[in-house]
C-alpha cells in the first residue's frame, strides 16, 4: 500500500478514535453534558457510518479496534492479513479500515465462531 492511501486511512482512523472517545466520554459524564446532545448525535453518527454492521455499540471494544488499526499502520503492517499474511483488498479496507483479516480468513474466523 502507498504512503498516501495509509495516510488517508490514518486520518480516518484517527477520527473515528476522536468521535469514539467523545461518546465514551460523554457516557461517563452523562448527567453533566445535556448540552453537549448535538455533537454526540454528530459523532454516533459517524462512528455508525465508518463502524457499519460491526457496529456493536460497545464503545470500547470499537475504541480497540481503531487503536490496533492504527498501531497496523505505526508498525508498517497495514492492510496485510494478521492471519496469513495477504494484503487485504482496498474495497474492503475502504469500507472497513480496520480489517484485520482478508476476505478469505475472516469467513474461516466467523465459520469458526459459529
Ligand atoms: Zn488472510
Amino acid at each position: 500500500m502507498n504512503e498516501e492511501t495509509t495516510r488517508k486511512f490514518k486520518k480516518r482512523l484517527e477520527t473515528l478514535r476522536d468521535e469514539i472517545l467523545k461518546v465514551i466520554d460523554w457516557k461517563e459524564s452523562a448527567s453533566e453534558a445535556g448540552e453537549a446532545m448535538d455533537e454526540i448525535d454528530q459523532a454516533n453518527e459517524l462512528i455508525e457510518k465508518e463502524m457499519g454492521f460491526v457496529m456493536s455499540f460497545n464503545m470500547r471494544n470499537n475504541l480497540n479496534e481503531v487503536q490496533e488499526a492504527l498501531d497496523r499502520i505505526s508498525n508498517k503492517k497495514f492492510g496485510a492479513c494478521a492471519n496469513c499474511g495477504a494484503e487485504i483488498a482496498l474495497k474492503r479496507l475502504e469500507i472497513l479500515p480496520f480489517a484485520r483479516f482478508c476476505t478469505t480468513c475472516q469467513e474461516k474466523v466467523e465459520a469458526r465462531a459459529r
